[in-house]
C-alpha cells in the first residue's frame, strides 16, 4: 500500500478517506476540525448550518483543506501532550517544568484533549 504524502494546503472531497491526523479546515465556510487517519470526511456541518443547502454541498462545495500534518504539532516534552501552537507549547512546557504538574487552563488547547471532545 502506498502511503498517501501529507502536505499543508492538500485538499480533499467529503467522504474520502482522511489520509493523516491532523488539523483541517473546510474550504466553504472556514471552520476548523481535527480528523485522524482512517477516519472518513464528513460533511461540514456548519456549512450545513449556516447555508441550509445540502445539494450545494453535494456539488463539490464540501472541501476540507489540510492546515497542519500531525507530525508539524509541537510537544511538551515534560508531559507529552501535542499542541498546534508553538507558544502554547512552550507555556506549558514551562509551566510543567516549574509545577512539575499540568495547568488544566494550558492542557485544555492539546489535541490529546480535542480528540477526546469529538
Ligand atoms: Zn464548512
Ligand atoms: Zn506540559
Amino acid at each position: 500500500m502506498s502511503k498517501t504524502t501529507c502536505n499543508k494546503g492538500d485538499t480533499f472531497n467529503v467522504d474520502s478517506e482522511v489520509p493523516c491526523s491532523g488539523g483541517y479546515i473546510c474550504v466553504p465556510c472556514g471552520d476548523k476540525k481535527h480528523f485522524s487517519e482512517g477516519e472518513v470526511f464528513p460533511r461540514c456541518s456548519a456549512c450545513i448550518e449556516k447555508k441550509g443547502n445540502p445539494d450545494k454541498l453535494r456539488k463539490g462545495l464540501g472541501l476540507w483543506e489540510l492546515l497542519e500534518p500531525r507530525d508539524a504539532t509541537h510537544k511538551c516534552p515534560e508531559c507529552g501532550l501535542h499542541y498546534r501552537d508553538e507558544q502554547t507549547a512552550k507555556t506549558c512546557q514551562t509551566w510543567c517544568a516549574e509545577n512539575h504538574s499540568c495547568n488544566l487552563d494550558i492542557i485544555k488547547h492539546s489535541i490529546e484533549q480535542e480528540t477526546v471532545h469529538i
